[in-house]
């Protein structure tokens, strides 16, 4: 038997969306999606490569917008990448319908929680089942992309004249607070520009005689795009932002765009934010529902590292998750049975110490990447009876093997039946479970909150470590 703290890096299967798959041809895959009524496809198209392409996402989010699918058309064709596009009903917004209410979003307005709940005031309604569909949308869509596996993001937009330009970013302008540097190409068409999370794509591509906009972390608005999302993520991202009908300029930018990735190289790097963003709050699980029993293991010497991790056995999760954990523990009470929390929120400084002691990505997540649980959305836990003692599973926790698995069935009838009352528990909330991993789940949108490096324990991490040299 082999035990360890098997982490979360597989994937997770999406039940709450309906999802079909059709081959057009050999290069073109669609993917559809369901957000309420409205259907919506994501089209993937892989143009062969001589050599081995860069590890790039080209996305194209808004409908409308076709000069710059045709455009990437062209020069992927020359270059070789992929490209994803999601189409609807031709226009920029989503419509949907949900509960008899419609309801209408920007798709590049949902990858943030503050960003979706602004988008969906502002072109109709919020409701928490709304915020739950688009939240899991915006999920589907960033593993559609293949956000965990790239080194770029390239998202592909066109304009409309004079209303959104780079003008807008520079000094005095209405966007110029999130802007860090704007570097403007005297005589350039202000429609045709970039807009970039990374300082070397930046210089590189000011250096090409580009017109390019640095996005500034730290004063950014946050209204759930893409890009505020990729960099809080630390993913590179290059908006590519022309004129409607510019293809054969908005071409040359791609062109002169990838000329600049491959002489900088750009690489993921996930920082982790030391303090929740705002729409992200890390609660104590004890204090949302008292009732949920906490037997926090790494805050004990008895784990795979021998050591203790957590200063104290407490477990902290986003609130939307912490709330949705207490209204899973209200639906076992009515069984007389309860929840048991092994694990929840971890600061990255965590994740690094596991990745230090067990550097394989089959066991551990690689804080390169961060692990789900580093977001605060993803909770690991069992079931207890009435007297508070856990109920026999299919295997035990943090256990690595089959037995840990969704589809084990060679077990007691009364432990796969155990493990089936906490999945429609769990899942009935709208958690989604992890096909390797009984134990551990993920809150719908978990993507959308960043991997951050809090500690919220209010005492330091490691206690088992020598105290850090205080400075005075
Ligand atoms: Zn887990």
């Amino acid at each position: 038997m082999k035990t360890s703290m098997r982490d979360c890096v597989t994937m997770v299967a999406s039940l709450a969306l309906l999802m079909t798959f059709a081959h057009a041809d050999d290069e073109t895959t669609v993917r559809s999606f369901a957000v309420g009524d409205a259907r919506i496809d994501v089209v993937a198209t892989v143009f062969p490569s001589a050599t081995e392409p860069a590890r790039v996402a080209f996305v194209s989010v808004h409908d409308d917008e076709d000069t710059v699918v045709e455009a990437a058309g062209d020069v992927l064709r020359e270059r070789g990448g992929r490209l994803l596009e999601l189409r609807h009903s031709g226009a920029r917004e989503i419509g949907f319908r949900l509960g008899g209410t419609q309801h209408r979003i920007d798709p590049n307005r949902i990858f943030t929680p503050a960003g979706r709940r602004a988008t969906l005031e502002r072109l109709s309604a919020w409701s928490q089942p709304a915020d739950d569909v688009v939240a899991a949308f915006a999920d589907e869509l960033l593993s559609t992309f293949a956000v965990d596996d790239v080194d770029l993001v390239v998202a592909l937009h066109n304009n409309t004249p004079d209303r959104y330009t780079a003008a807008n970013y520079a000094a005095g302008g209405p966007l110029a607070a999130d802007a860090a540097r704007v570097s403007l190409r005297p005589g350039g068409d202000p429609d045709d520009f970039f807009f970039v999370t990374d300082t070397a794509i930046c210089e590189a591509l000011a250096d090409r005689g580009h017109s390019v906009i640095l996005q500034n972390e730290a004063t950014v608005t946050d209204d759930g795009s893409l890009s505020v999302w990729c960099g809080r993520m630390g993913i590179p991202y290059v908006n590519v932002e022309a004129e409607h009908g510019h293809r054969i300029e908005q071409a040359a930018m791609l062109r002169g765009l990838l000329d600049a990735v491959a002489a900088v190289r750009p690489q993921r790097a996930v920082r982790g934010v030391t303090q929740p963003p705002p729409g992200c709050e890390l609660v104590n699980v004890h204090a949302v529902d008292p009732t949920i029993v906490i037997d926090n293991r790494y805050a004990t010497k008895a784990n795979v590292t021998g050591m203790r991790l957590y200063p104290a056995n407490e477990v902290f999760l986003e609130r939307s998750a912490a709330e949705r954990l207490a209204r899973v523990q209200a639906r076992l009470r009515g069984q007389s049975l309860g929840l048991k929390v092994f694990d929840g929120y971890r600061p990255l400084a965590i994740q690094k110490a596991l990745w230090r002691i067990k550097p394989d990505p089959r066991y551990v997540a690689d804080p390169a990447k961060g692990s789900r649980h580093n977001r605060g959305s993803a909770v690991d836990l069992t079931l207890v009876d009435a007297a508070g003692q856990e109920l026999p599973m299919p295997s035990e926790f943090d256990e690595f093997s089959e037995r840990s698995h969704l589809d084990f069935t060679d077990a007691p009838g009364d432990r796969l039946g155990n493990r089936e009352i906490l999945q429609k528990a769990m899942q009935a909330e709208g958690f989604r479970p992890l096909p390797t991993e009984w134990w551990h789940f993920d809150a719908p949108g978990w993507r959308a909150f960043p991997v951050m490096d809090a500690n919220p324990y209010e005492r330091p991490l490691f206690p088992d470590e020598p105290a850090a040299e205080s400075t005075p």
